[in-house]
């Protein structure tokens, strides 16, 4: 889904927010705790809750879009604003690049993004200026030998031993050939071979996984793995027609996430200004992957990508003394915090969207008790279909420093005066298109997360706001 907001000249700031949910039954005893089966990509029925926490990332940006909308006097420039499916199988933003999201809409001077933490207090965000993730290449090594009788191996040439021999082989290609200045990871996930106790099978499959910031030294990497595969199966006497097979899973390759430091500097000074400067913290990159960093075009255009915490301070503070990790991302017990991590999220994304005038978070409070009902709301089994817009949570404008509400002044319930401006303006256009799919399951999981993000914009638009509102569905995106 893409929404662009037109205010006049100034730059283009694109925030993204990711919208799937994963095939993991909560065990939470929370109010707002998944209890909803979808049919996975075999057809199966699976529970699934947003154990990435991507549902607050979605209210985040609800309120940052209202907020934009309402306040359009106080800054300018082109907002754009995307909905992303599957980043989980980091394809979706590769696909909505592909289906035009830069040529069809504003191309971006900056990209921006944010992300829950599992193990970071609800009301701080860290952020890391420069490579904050590592890149994400799948790869697959297939051992091939000749199989035979577990009982004669001289008749044979045995996969199963090549692959033990690689595995260990491959260790030196972080410890011997790369240098220690450039973090690196291979980690191999998974090893399939054999049926049976006496038979030597034709062959062996690894799963790899690297992980770099550098893509000399992923491209070095993939190189050193097939020259060490390919040595090792011919010392062992493989012939060269069975030689190992390197495949490379493009589908599910994430480039490495860079923050511009000029500009992540200049964000997060901006939003310690809006929740405190003892809430901002530097803190260094990660080797996991996600694939926002595709949005950047291979760092050409600058971008910035920040955690939020969402954990109950107590908890946190309980975990470090203990030593005891919390559940992470992922897991069926990773039990965000509602309030603040949203009102923190939204106060950061409007922070970033509004190209960084931290004057607007001063003149802006929120609706705190309905957003915090939205992520009640959001809750699957509760049905997308029942959001509606105004359970968003209307943001209102205070006098500086205010968390109450203002009287409202005419203007009808759930409409902000500022949005009621607009209402006249013919010149809006909106359009939706969506592309027929090939798998309608996968694509109505997807649409019914979208739905009340969709709603909401869609609520902004008919008041004028809203220049232009598409929706992409692409063929290769599945939604949950
Ligand atoms: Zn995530």
């Amino acid at each position: 889904m893409v929404a662009v907001l037109k205010n006049g000249t100034g730059p283009t700031v694109l925030l993204r927010t990711d919208l799937d949910a994963l095939p993991v039954e909560e065990k939470n005893e929370v109010p707002y705790a998944s209890r909803v089966k979808a049919k996975n990509e075999s057809g199966q029925d699976v529970s699934v809750m947003h154990a990435c926490g991507h549902d607050i990332h979605v209210t985040s940006m609800l309120g940052t879009a209202k907020i934009l909308a309402t306040l359009k006097d106080q800054w300018r420039g082109t907002l754009v604003i995307i909905g992303q499916p599957a980043e989980e199988t980091v394809d979706g933003a590769r696909a909505m690049l592909a289906d035009g999201l830069y040529t069809r809409f504003p191309k971006p001077d900056f990209t921006l993004g944010l992300h829950d933490s599992a193990d970071l207090e609800a009301g701080k965000i860290t952020y890391t200026p420069g490579y904050a993730m590592a890149s994400s290449t799948s790869v697959d090594l297939i051992i091939r030998g000749l199989g035979g009788h577990g009982s004669k191996p001289e008749a044979t040439k045995d996969p199963v031993v090549v692959a033990s021999q690689v595995i260990l082989a491959l260790q030196t290609i972080i410890s011997r050939e790369n240098s220690p200045l450039d973090p690196a990871v291979v980690t191999i996930g998974s090893i399939h071979g054999g049926t049976k106790r006496n038979i030597i099978p034709d062959e062996v499959v690894l799963q790899l996984t690297i992980r770099t910031y550098k893509e000399e030294v992923r491209q070095r990497i993939i190189a050193s793995i097939e020259r060490i595969a390919k040595g090792l199966a011919a010392a062992a006497g493989i012939p060269e027609d069975r030689a190992p097979i390197i495949k490379v899973i493009e589908s599910e390759n994430a480039p490495s996430l860079y923050n511009d430091p000029q500009l992540t500097e200049r964000i997060a000074a901006a939003i310690g200004k809006a929740i405190g400067s003892d809430n901002v913290i530097k803190a260094p990159p990660l080797m996991a992957s996600e694939d926002f960093g595709h949005l950047s075009l291979d760092h050409q255009i600058p971008s910035c990508y920040f955690w939020l915490g969402s954990i109950e301070p107590s908890r946190v503070e309980a975990s470090r003394k203990s030593g005891k990790p919390l559940p992470s991302l992922h897991s069926s017990l990773f039990q965000p915090l509602p309030e603040p991590t949203l009102r923190t999220g939204v106060k950061a994304d409007d922070q970033r969207g509004v190209g960084i005038d931290e004057e607007v978070i001063r003149t802006v409070s929120y609706d705190w008790q309905r957003l915090c009902q939205n992520r009640e709301r959001l809750r699957p089994d509760q049905g997308y279909d029942s959001i509606t817009p105004s359970c968003v949570g209307d943001p209102v404008a205070t006098a500086p420093g205010s968390d109450t509400l203002p009287a409202r002044q005419g203007g009808r319930r759930n409409e902000p005066q500022s949005l009621n401006n607009h209402a006249s303006d013919s010149q809006a256009k909106s359009r939706i298109r969506l592309k027929r799919p090939p798998n309608e399951r996968r694509i109505s999981s997807w649409a019914r997360a979208a739905r009340p993000w969709l709603s909401s914009i869609l609520n902004a638009r008919a008041t004028g706001s809203w220049r232009q509102i598409s929706v992409c569905l692409s063929d290769e995106t599945p939604g949950m």
